[in-house]
């Protein structure tokens, strides 16, 4: 596994725990407002590679960090994509360090094998907008099917994780939010965190954030559904 990128400390990106996170390139979908396009589209990951990070080096800072991480926080593009990430994560597990996988739920198979194998110990899934129209806002036709498989995969694991969406303004209205919700049912923790970013893989897109107030009303909507909306501005 080559990595586009390490970050070696994060305590917001797995909750409760000192992580650092993992960053591979590649992903599956084409969301409009993505803030990360050079490890997204496959000319400019070509252009990336050599300065890509090999594992070994990962690790070599991985083990300077024992007793002072508790995890790490595997992240894309979208990971589920590499088929080598099972061995990946076998390594980091076997060096004592928690696993939380982000992920954009398209692969489902993957993460059914990842879950059953016990190598990941949180689960953050995006839903980026009605999985109907993904097209619209992450710029690809997608089967809503393999999306559900992975939400029903991730509430019957067992194992810590949360739903979430960031929203964006003049796409995410209260009626997309509950279409959104919709799809998982009584979840015990959802959150919407706001769209924020300069740079986006459509250069053409157009979208913004949200004031405070308007969040709320965006989480109210989505807790017709869900126990809980977090709102992260
Ligand atoms: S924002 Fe969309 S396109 Fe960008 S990495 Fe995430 S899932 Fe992939």
């Amino acid at each position: 596994m080559r990595l586009s990128g390490v970050q070696k400390l994060t305590h917001i990106d797995y909750p409760g725990k000192l992580a650092a996170i993992a960053f591979t390139p590649g992903c599956t979908l084409r969301c409009r407002y993505c803030y990360n396009p050079e490890f997204v589209l496959p000319d400019a990951i070509q252009r990336l590679t050599s300065s890509f990070i090999p594992e070994s080096i990962f690790f070599r800072f991985l083990d300077s960090r024992r007793g002072l991480l508790d995890g790490v926080v595997i992240c894309g593009g979208e990971p589920t994509i590499h088929r080598d990430l099972p061995e990946f994560l076998e390594k980091i597990r076997a060096r004592g360090f928690l696993i939380k996988l982000d992920t954009n739920g398209g692969n489902p198979d993957m993460l059914e094998y990842l879950l059953r194998k016990w190598l990941v110990n949180a689960v953050a899934m995006d839903i980026k907008f009605p999985l109907d129209r993904y097209v619209e806002l992450a710029g690809r036709h997608v089967g809503p099917e393999r999306y559900r498989r992975s939400i029903a995969l991730i509430r019957a694991s067992g194992v810590q994780y949360e739903f979430r969406t960031t929203v964006i303004r003049d796409w995410h209205t209260p009626t997309i939010m509950q279409s959104i919700t919709r799809e998982i049912p009584d979840a015990p923790h959802y959150a919407i965190q706001n769209f924020r970013s300069e740079k986006t893989l459509d250069p053409d897109f157009v979208g913004g954030s949200f004031t405070r107030d308007q969040m709320h009303t965006l989480a109210a909507a989505a807790e017709h559904y869900v126990r809980r909306c977090e709102v992260r501005m």
